[in-house]
């Protein structure tokens, strides 16, 4: 395995999202993956089939354990991506000017006859039209349309692969939130348990509402992301935040659908009114793209990583980087080490006013069925001031649905936080939560054990040592007297003091 340098374990705050394919399904890299800094393990459902998905979310689980940590997973759903078809050898390349052929159904072995998910799309082109592939790497302009197809010409080289996105800017096609696909996928959903699903390109908030009543109606208690990848979905953004638990900004498609001049100024607003909405916000896409094929990052891509954790992200994800990339290991280590940095100069305070402002201080606009709490709110500010005061070394959140972790993650105290709960499926999603590592303590709804339990895991770790303060904040608990509380104690002696 590589030899690469891992930030200690509670030091970086930015939660890491790495998507497992073919070149990171092997237990022996998953385990490497999580020692690089991985929080969040994510299955795209757009690839693999239920078999190898499942054998993967069962070496994830078994592999977390082995390391002691909690992480979560997100599945994926395609949505109604157009995509290639399966391109016999499973590639091609497409040098500038070479011709190709959409077509509905496959009439030989050519690679240069293409394929889609979408049987009219070569019907719905027109000449003149830009067809974009795998996020714009590839581009190709419709120079004929017949019955047999449509014949494309590439103006933008590259190499395509099975399966990858096509993206028609100039032509509205008709598309369901839920397709077929994604429905038969939730089947899979409903026998394993994952923490987060993905869907992707919402356009309205009814497309969640839709994902919640399939989950539902499976019994599935996953939180939904919001995958913000179409226009109309920055357009409808404050409508969707308030169906959703999490938000992706999907750049890829983004980048393609809309100007890209305009992709960091939205990516910028959508962090921002993440915040405003007390819901985590993961930035995905390219971030060291190279890195699939070096084990340096260019600075382009160093820059992107930085000043993502500047808007306030609260994660970012890797995509073909560690699902098909040669370096996977090291994309992790070079992310968290960047982000690592960026967070240095975010909590320093000097930071220019707008990237300020995306921190929790400003009044929170109401979330999902009243998932901001005045008085919660009120606590972990509270908190979070006391725990910059005094410098403490360690918040210790008590929480039974996530909820005050959550707010306490939006306050950016930078003191870097163990979150308890008993129920171990939601510590797990905590996991997503910037600056929060998850414990799952099954009589967390005693605060006083669950914080002596807290401190000395955190002084096994060497997290806290004597003379450290530590301010522990409770969450509601079901039957439990205890609302809202905040208490601080200073660490004297090995162990919980
Ligand atoms: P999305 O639009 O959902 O992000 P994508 O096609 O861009 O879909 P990514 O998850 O971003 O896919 O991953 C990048 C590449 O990694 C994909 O183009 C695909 O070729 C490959 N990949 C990802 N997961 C798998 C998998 N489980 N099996 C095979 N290939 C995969
Ligand atoms: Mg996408
Ligand atoms: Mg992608």
């Amino acid at each position: 395995m590589a030899d690469v340098l891992a930030e200690p374990l509670g030091k970086v705050h930015t939660k890491i999202v790495a998507t497992v394919g073919p070149a990171s399904r092997d237990p022996a890299v998953l385990k490497a993956l999580i020692e690089a800094g991985v929080d969040v393990f994510r299955l795209n459902f757009s690839h693999g089939t239920h078999e190898e998905h499942a054998e993967t979310l069962q070496a994830i689980r078994a592999v977390a354990d082995d390391c002691g940590r909690l992480i979560a997973v997100l599945q994926d759903l395609g949505g109604p991506k157009v995509r290639l078809g399966p391109i016999p050898g499973d590639q091609v390349e497409c040098p500038r000017g070479a011709l190709f052929r959409l077509v509905a159904e496959r009439t030989s072995d050519d690679p240069h006859e293409l394929t889609s998910t979408y049987r009219e799309l070569a019907r719905d082109l027109r000449p003149g039209a830009t067809v974009l592939f795998a996020d714009g790497v590839v581009a190709m302009r419709v120079e004929h349309v017949d019955e047999r197809g449509a014949e494309l010409r590439v103006t933008l080289a590259g190499r395509l692969r099975s399966r990858q996105g096509i993206n028609v800017p100039d032509v509205p096609l008709s598309l369901q939130a839920l397709t077929d696909k994604d429905k038969a996928d939730l089947e899979w959903t409903a026998q394993h348990k994952v923490e987060y699903v993905g869907l992707s390109f919402v356009q309205r908030p009814g497309d969640l509402v839709e994902l919640r009543e399939e989950l539902d109606r499976r019994g599935c208690r996953a939180r939904i992301v919001a995958k913000i990848e179409k226009p109309q979905a920055v357009e409808n953004l404050e409508e969707i935040l308030a169906q959703t638990d999490a938000v992706m900004v999907a750049r890829g498609d983004l980048g393609v659908e809309m100007d890209v001049a305009k992709v960091p100024a939205i990516q910028k607003r959508i962090i921002s009114a993440c915040h405003r909405a007390r819901i985590p916000v993961i930035t995905a896409t390219q971030m060291l793209n190279s890195m699939e094929t070096s084990n340096r990052p260019t600075r382009a891509e160093a820059s992107d990583v930085f000043n993502a954790v500047l808007d306030g992200t609260d994660a970012v994800m890797l995509s073909g980087e560690t699902a098909i990339g040669q370096y996977p290991v090291e994309a992790v280590a070079t992310m968290s080490r960047i982000a690592a940095e960026a967070e240095r100069l975010l909590l320093s305070g000097d930071v220019p006013s707008a990237v300020r402002s995306n921190k929790a201080g400003q009044a929170p606009f109401g979330g999902r069925g009243g998932w901001i709490q005045p008085i919660t709110e009120s606590v972990v500010e509270a908190a979070s001031l006391v725990s910059r005061r005094l410098g403490a070394a360690l918040m210790i959140v008590v929480t039974h649905s996530g909820r005050t972790a959550l707010a306490l993650s939006k306050q950016r105290s930078g003191t870097p936080t163990l979150a308890l709960s008993d129920n171990a499926e939601i510590a797990r999603a905590m996991a997503l939560y910037w600056s929060v590592t998850p414990l799952h303590f099954p009589a967390a709804t005693d605060s006083e054990r669950a914080l002596n339990f807290a401190l000395d895991w955190a002084c096994e770790r060497n997290l806290v040592a004597r003379g450290d303060r530590v301010v522990l904040v409770s969450g509601t608990m079901p039957n439990s007297p205890i609302h809202n509380g905040m208490l601080v104690r200073e660490v004297d002696g090995a162990g919980a003091g």
